[in-house]
């Protein structure tokens, strides 16, 4: 009897019922293994789609005969090895997730095969005949448009000429008349690209007419460059195709063809590792002590302590041992003197993967890991799923950094599934950070999942921490200084700009600002249930608290000193960059804001703008990362601490501690010292007392008390449910409905808080109105199962709605 083989795959089909692993019969050619990528028939219609294959069995227990056969292998490609196909399986059931989107999440967007059709004529003549008889004149459009461009069009090239909305139908109705034919194809985007070299072949009868000068010049540089670049001789020499060709031809010259990488890195001398300082030894050691006891460690060092050296050498240890390395940084660090670091120590070992690169080089970063040419990643959040066989460390820089957590499904934490992964491949892992976020602090402090603390207190070679000042706001007001300026800040901005130096002015993020405070005594208005700031809406004119749902009216004057300047607190980009320059006079300014920086990369060309000195003056309202050295900023101004300290969020305090600090960061990295100056209605806020004196430890004693005392993470786990869409009144009713279910679901599971539904703090983004709802229970798990009940049992005729969830969110705007 024929061995049968079967293997079991999950298609690219995303919906709740077909989230599952399917059988496909393996034609008797076909050589399958365990993550390779296949096309196979799916559905009544047999549509082809992806798949991939995550299991081979030779036993079902259903009739064989019913099962379909794979159409075919995309390419030898193994994509996800058994660890990945672990990891994948736990994202599923952590971010409530199908599982093709956790396989796309975990391999480069663009290797994806895309899916589309061709329209194809049935009869060109027959087809502008048929349309002579009255029927929409589009229809004659379609069929003109495809007979020029060849009898028939892609669905891509009639959507660039037609109007959607139109063309759906259109095309329907074409094909009912039978004048054209719809055939699905499948698309690999990225491909391999090979680079030709040309050599000499039988060159001893050649025989080149004198007057053949590209002939003569060709042959010429092949036999004094075997094995020259094909592009070289095209570019640098102008030699055609069609001279290579007749070289070809006569048998005078052969061309190779080999595997090329897009990316190819600047060389750079390479760097001798750095003595490490007293300091920097003894945290080595420390680490490398928990991490032979299958420890996770979390390393807190003042920024400047010196961590970046630590992290390479932590991985050229690794690297000794014939491991590799993944480092992730945010995003925004990324730049090119952070990669620079690591290329200039590992050489072109080092695999970088961020957002900047074309879809093609990014493929061949992630082939040369796949390959085992790369030896060590960095990037931003996905490159946790770089494709190394023999992991040896991961680490994670700035892990306080929001931008770990995806916002887009699967909504994983970068941090989290590192955890995942160290421990399916029996790798180290190590979290670094100046300003740990809470929760990593808390495990760290208590030896929850293995994680334990190493901390460096002081800037490598004792260099000076910035000097912090805390403005207060409300004497500036007492005193008849109505401007965004407050007299210190004047006078620093002032000396800045006499001695030449450069400065950076931070303020709020747009979008933030829906806090109500009093310019007199810094009241804010706040939630009795939740010690959270209240959310301004400017429609109603009345205030409530996002997590649960409380409201009040808007006060007119305050309700702790009956000022009347108690207000809507916000402050623009462009209002500062005006007024600066109304107390300043005119000073080229770059600006940092949502406006500023649509473009792709416009973020980092601002800043290599102000690096190079293109301007002295630097406003912004987005973070700036490490990596971004400024030798000659010698003041950061904070306009409006409050923004952060009043985020209608938990996290509030964090982030405020994190922003000052950070951008103390920034702030006398040269020669130079650094002054800090941040100006406050609530100066004597906790988070930024300690943020002035640099003290983590004091700050985290205030905040865990806090959490502790509100039931907040890490003492509790948080759940968001997002409902939206561009009809309000439906948005509500939806909210409402889901409200209503989850509360049915949960009768049983009273340990469940749930809050709303209620308007979201960003209660529009592009036009879609949001509510929402926040759960919260003393274990992850509970919030898991009733989601999961929530899903099997929505029934809920939601047309037009999107619901999101996000479990732990990092931000609930
Ligand atoms: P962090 O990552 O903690 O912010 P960095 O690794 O960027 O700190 O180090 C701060 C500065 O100190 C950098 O300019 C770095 O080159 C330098 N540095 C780090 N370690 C050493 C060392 N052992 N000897 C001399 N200079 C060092
Ligand atoms: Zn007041
Ligand atoms: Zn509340």
């Amino acid at each position: 009897m024929k061995d049968i083989k079967i293997a079991q795959i999950i298609v690219d089909n995303k919906c709740k019922e077909t989230d599952r692993v399917y059988s496909y019969l393996i034609p008797d050619d076909m050589n399958l293994s365990i993550g390779h990528r296949v096309i196979v028939p799916f559905g009544r219609s047999n549509k082809k789609v992806e798949g991939y294959v995550v299991g081979i069995t030779d036993s079902i227990d259903f009739e064989i005969n019913k099962l379909k056969s794979i159409i075919s292998l995309t390419s030898n490609e193994v994509f996800l090895s058994p660890n990945m196909l672990k990891l994948i399986a736990w994202i599923r059931e952590k971010y409530l997730c199908y599982y093709i989107e956790a396989i796309h999440g975990a391999l480069p967007a663009n290797i994806r095969i895309k899916n589309t059709y061709r329209y194809e004529l049935n009869n060109s003549n027959k087809g502008i005949d048929l349309l002579k008889e009255g029927y929409p004149e589009i229809l004659t459009e379609i069929v003109e448009f495809i007979v020029e461009n060849g009898d028939s069009a892609t669905k891509e090239e009639l959507r660039d000429n037609f109007n959607d909305n139109l063309l759906e139908n259109a095309l329907k109705k074409l094909i009912k008349l039978g004048i054209l034919r719809k055939r699905q194809i499948i698309k690999k985007q990225e491909s391999i690209k090979y680079d030709k070299f040309v050599y000499p072949n039988n060159t001893h009868n050649m025989i080149i007419s004198a007057a053949a000068k590209k002939q003569k010049l060709l042959m010429d540089l092949v036999c004094k460059n075997p094995g020259i670049n094909i592009e070289v001789l095209k570019k640098d020499y102008s030699i055609g195709q069609e001279t290579i060709n007749t070289m070809l031809k006569k048998g005078y010259i052969k061309v190779e063809e080999r595997e090329a990488y897009r990316l190819t890195q600047e060389e750079l001398p390479l760097e001798e590792k750095k003595v490490l300082t007293v300091e920097q030894q003894r945290a080595v050691k420390e680490i490398k002590n928990y991490f032979d006891e299958g420890n996770h460690v979390l390393l807190n060092g003042v920024t400047g302590s010196g961590k970046t050296e630590i992290y390479l050498q932590l991985i050229e240890t690794e690297l000794e041992k014939g491991k590799q390395g993944i480092v992730l940084v945010p995003e925004i660090s990324l730049t090119p003197q952070m990669i620079r670091r690591f290329i200039s120590r590992f050489g072109n070992t080092v695999a970088v993967l961020h957002s900047g690169l074309s879809s093609g080089e990014k493929y061949d970063e992630w082939r040369r890991i796949a390959e085992g040419k790369a030896k060590v990643a960095i990037g931003a959040r996905s490159a946790i799923f770089a494709p190394f066989n023999n992991l040896g460390i991961i680490i994670i820089d700035e892990e306080h950094e929001s931008t770990y957590k995806s916002e887009t499904r699967p909504k994983y934490d970068a941090r989290e599934v590192a955890m995942k992964r160290s421990e399916i491949e029996g790798a180290n892992l190590l979290f670094g950070s100046a300003t740990p976020s809470i929760e990593s602090y808390y495990k760290a402090v208590n030896n929850l999942n293995r994680m334990k603390l190493v901390s460096i207190d002081s800037r490598v070679n004792n260099k000076k921490m910035p000097d912090i000042e805390i403005i207060d706001m409300r004497e500036e007001l007492k005193s008849g200084n109505k401007s965004i300026f407050s007299n210190r800040l004047t006078e620093e901005i002032n000396n800045a700009l006499n001695s030449g130096n450069q400065l950076i002015l931070f303020l709020n993020r747009r979008g933030y600002s829906t806090f109500v405070s009093c310019r007199s005594c810094g009241y804010v208005a706040k939630c009795p249930n939740c010690n959270i700031s209240l959310t301004y809406h400017a429609k109603g004119d009345y205030l409530s608290c996002h997590y649960c749902g409380y409201s009040k009216a808007n006060p007119k004057v305050c309700p702790s000193c009956k000022s009347k300047y108690i207000k809507y607190f916000g402050i623009g980009t462009q209002r500062v960059e005006k007024e600066f320059e109304g107390a300043f006079g005119k000073i080229k300014i770059l600006r940092m804001d949502a406006d500023t920086t649509t473009k792709k990369n416009s973020h980092k060309l601002i800043l290599d703008k102000f690096r190079n000195k293109e301007a002295q003056v630097l406003i912004g309202t987005q973070m700036i990362g490490k990596g971004h050295d400024f030798p000659d900023v010698t003041l950061v101004g904070i306009i409006t601490s409050d923004t952060y300290l009043n985020l209608p969020d938990f996290r509030a305090g964090e982030r405020t501690f994190q922003m000052v600090t950070q951008s103390a960061g920034r702030a006398g990295r040269g020669d130079k010292p650094g002054v800090v100056i941040i100006q406050s209605y609530s100066p004597h806020h906790y988070s930024l007392i300690h943020a002035r004196k640099h003290d983590y430890v004091g700050f985290f004693k205030d905040e865990i008390r806090l959490r502790k005392e509100m039931n907040y993470p890490p003492f509790s786990h948080l759940g968001q449910i997002v409902i939206s869409g561009y009809k309000e009144d439906k948005v509500i009713r939806a909210a409402r409905e889901v409200g209503d279910l989850i509360n049915s679901l949960r009768s049983d599971k009273k340990d469940i808080e749930i809050w709303g539904p209620s308007p979201a703090p960003l209660s529009r983004i592009n036009n879609r109105h949001r509510w929402q709802l926040v759960l919260k229970a003393d274990k992850e798990n509970k919030l898991l199962e009733l989601i999961k009940d929530f899903y099997s049992s929505n029934t809920l005729n939601l047309s037009e709605i999107g619901i999101s969830v996000d479990i732990n969110p990092l931000s609930m705007l």
